[in-house]
């Protein structure tokens, strides 16, 4: 493939689960791909890894903490470095319990952008606002239109300070592994502002079904591959395909 039309993609937490399937796909699509993982060791594993499907060319390791901004920043300079763009961002990392920092992911992906780049959150079917009681959090993220980072930012407020007084238990916060859920749709929410934000931007959400990996502690039913599919589908739409919608599995889904 001629250097000019190559692409480059980033995933996140990819030293294992959906994220190392989905770099096991793009690559073996031809796209070049910057594998990250928090842990250098467990990265530089998954890289071994891949030697095994012959692609492991298209592949390098760069070491990425999505909580920490300052290791985003080193990673969107050396990506800026190599590759002087980026196509597609696959913000994978999560753990049950965690908040992702927008900030350290979008911060990667602007190092400097191609004409037309994808961003894929991905998300969970728990975190749809269905899930969510009703109440004024429900109510925030679910008004498309008045959405703003302050607003998601006093939805994630109000839920960590009731989770610190124990009041994770009121009526208004999902019942369902509530820390997850509710940063996953605060993520959604993200989603829609970014896409708004930046029209010729691909921004979507997408789940990967229920997969077999670690974090479902192997109780999904898909197989990394199988779910990886959906997030590889979503890096690859083509140009003007829709943007700010949420994609559960494969189908367009209610946020
Ligand atoms: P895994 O637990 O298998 O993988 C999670 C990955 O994220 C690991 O590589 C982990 O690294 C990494 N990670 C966690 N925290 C950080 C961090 N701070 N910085 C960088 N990397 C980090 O989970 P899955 O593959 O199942 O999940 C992938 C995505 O799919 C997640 O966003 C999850 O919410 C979503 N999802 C998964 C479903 C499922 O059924 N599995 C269902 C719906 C959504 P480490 O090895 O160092 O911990």
């Amino acid at each position: 493939m001629a250097e000019a039309v190559r692409r480059y993609a980033v995933v996140t937490g990819a030293n294992k689960g959906v994220g190392f399937g989905t770099v096991k796909q793009l690559a073996s699509k031809g796209v070049v791909v910057v594998l990250t993982a928090r842990d250098e060791k467990r990265g530089l594993e998954a890289l071994e890894k891949l030697k095994d499907f012959g692609i492991s060319d298209l592949v390098v390791f760069h070491q990425l903490d999505v909580t920490d901004s300052a290791s985003a920043a080193v990673l969107a300079d050396f990506v800026k470095t190599q590759f002087g763009k980026l196509d597609i961002l696959v913000n994978n990392a999560a753990i049950n319990g965690s908040i992702i920092n927008p900030e350290a992911f979008i911060s990667a992906a602007t190092a400097k952008l191609s004409d037309s780049p994808r961003i894929i959150n991905v998300s969970t079917g728990a975190a749809k606002l269905m899930n969510f009681p009703n109440g004024w959090p429900k109510e925030v993220l679910s008004d498309a239109g008045t959405l703003t980072e302050e607003r998601i930012d006093s939805v994630l407020n109000g839920f960590l300070e009731d989770s610190k007084q124990g009041l994770q238990d009121t009526k208004i916060w999902p019942p369902v592994f509530p820390p997850y859920t509710v940063s996953k749709a605060a993520l959604n929410a993200y989603t829609r502002i970014l896409a708004k934000k930046y029209p010729n931007f691909c921004i979507n959400c997408g789940s990967p079904g229920f997969v077999k990996t670690d974090m479902s502690f192997n109780a999904g039913i898909l197989t990394i591959d199988e779910g990886a599919e959906s997030i590889v589908r979503l890096a690859l739409l083509p140009n003007g395909s829709s943007t700010g919608l949420y994609f559960s599995p494969k189908e367009v889904a209610p946020f």
